[in-house]
């Protein structure tokens, strides 16, 4: 009931409209700046990033620069479905922040946008930044997002055909026409992925103690199976089990993890010429790929993103089969969440299957993929681009002067 349960967007925007209506200020800013306010409404999180621009560059897409970034404290906006008249307290904090940062003048004319994606299932995720910083390059950036409850994967394929409309979609951006490959994979989210694999090997095991090599030797855990049932996501392996909780005892194998989590994909069975897996059509992959949100997160943790070194394929799996095999109570990292810490295993593994066997990245493709957190001091993610779709900011055509080369 709780993640994946839809929530009315009017009246998520009616008391987002509201509060932005009854936003004061103090500080004055040029006036020639716009601003444009978007909350992502992933599933376990809320952000919310406030953009700005030179209303005069409205058509340089480059010259739109993150302001602010604020984490709305508690879970995602979904948990709020069966009382949606605490809405307004949940976001009071971060709508606030806007006031303080938007002069009083633009806060009528700030358009605010609220992206729900998988757990709410209302808007799809995938609207991307494609266009290379040379925007006038023929080159684009593919873009992988990986969240609690989904995943995308976004390209422009090479002259392939889209054989599933529904995973195509069409843009002229700056005098040139862009046929994207898109796929949202809901209940492929980190989150949802573990819960699937859970409710997959208690199904089989049928037992009280549950050893699962995705987690360190001697890590415990109880888990609920009314929680385990609790989402769509686990519906095909739901059985009736003889106890109300289970205990997973870690075991800390990465081959073992690997392939349960393989058994997530269903590579069986393709109605089109190739696909990633559940009978998904997807092109042969094209270019480089910016990685982001949890994508990021993990690999950040493993020191494996664009700003480290260390990124062939080969070492990151050596790198988390060590990690996955250290004893629990050897694994220290006191400045980061157990939670987190305690599913690292899980994640560095599932991210690994996912990008190999589930999307067909090969050793050599892998190099194409960089785990970014940031683009010029601006959170990496579909905020920024869905912002600059929404206020029609990427023109058609190509204007007459090109944009500064750093723009
Ligand atoms: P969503 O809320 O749907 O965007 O999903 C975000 C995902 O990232 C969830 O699975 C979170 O648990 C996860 N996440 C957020 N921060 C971190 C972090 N520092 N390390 C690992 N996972 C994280």
């Amino acid at each position: 009931k709780n993640i994946l349960i839809i929530l009315g967007f009017s009246s998520v925007m009616a008391v987002i409209a509201l509060i932005a209506v009854g936003l004061t200020q103090n500080k004055r800013l040029p006036e020639n700046v716009k601003y444009g306010v978007v909350l992502d409404a992933g599933s376990s999180h809320t952000n919310l990033y406030i953009y700005k621009w030179p209303a005069e560059k409205e058509n340089d897409t480059g010259v739109v620069q993150q302001l602010e970034e604020c984490k709305v404290k508690g879970p995602g906006i979904s948990k709020y479905a069966q009382k949606t008249n605490e809405i307004g307290t949940y976001l009071a904090e971060c709508m606030e922040l806007c006031s303080n940062v938007i002069p009083a003048s633009k806060l009528q004319e700030t358009p605010v946008y609220l992206g729900a994606t998988a757990g709410m299932r209302l808007l799809k995720r995938s609207w991307l930044n494609f266009i290379s910083p040379d925007s006038y390059s023929q080159e684009t950036f593919g873009a992988l997002d990986l969240g609690g409850a989904s995943t995308q994967i976004t390209f422009v394929p090479l002259n392939a055909t889209i054989e599933s409309p529904e995973n195509s979609l069409q843009f002229r951006l700056y005098g040139k026409d862009y046929t994207v490959y898109t796929h949202s994979f809901l209940c492929y989210g980190k989150d949802q992925a573990l819960w699937q694999k859970l409710a997959k090997d208690i199904q089989v095991s049928s037992s009280r103690t549950l050893r699962d090599p995705c987690f360190h030797p001697g890590y415990e855990k109880l888990v609920n199976v009314s929680e385990l049932y609790n989402t769509p996501c686990t519906k095909r392996f739901q059985k009736t089990l003889p106890f109300d909780q289970f205990q997973i005892q870690g075991t800390g194998d990465y081959q073992k993890c690997h392939q349960s989590i393989l058994e997530l994909f269903n590579k069986s069975y393709c109605p089109y010429s190739q696909c990633a897996f559940d009978g998904v059509f997807l092109p042969p992959l094209q270019g480089s790929f910016g990685a982001f949100s949890a994508f990021y997160f993990v690999m950040d943790f493993f020191n494996m993103t664009v700003n480290d070194n260390v990124s062939s394929q080969k070492e990151m799996i050596e790198i988390i089969r060590k990690f996955c095999s250290k004893p629990w109570k050897e694994t220290r990292y006191p400045a980061v969440k157990e939670k987190y810490l305690s599913e690292y295993c899980f994640s560095g593994t599932y991210i690994l299957s996912l990008l190999l066997q589930g999307y067909n990245f090969t050793g050599d493709s892998w190099d194409q993929i960089q785990f970014m957190g940031k683009i010029q001091g601006s959170n990496a993610g579909w905020t920024l681009g869905y912002m600059l779709n929404l206020t029609n900011m990427i023109p058609a055509e190509q204007p007459f002067s090109a944009p500064l080369p750093n723009s």
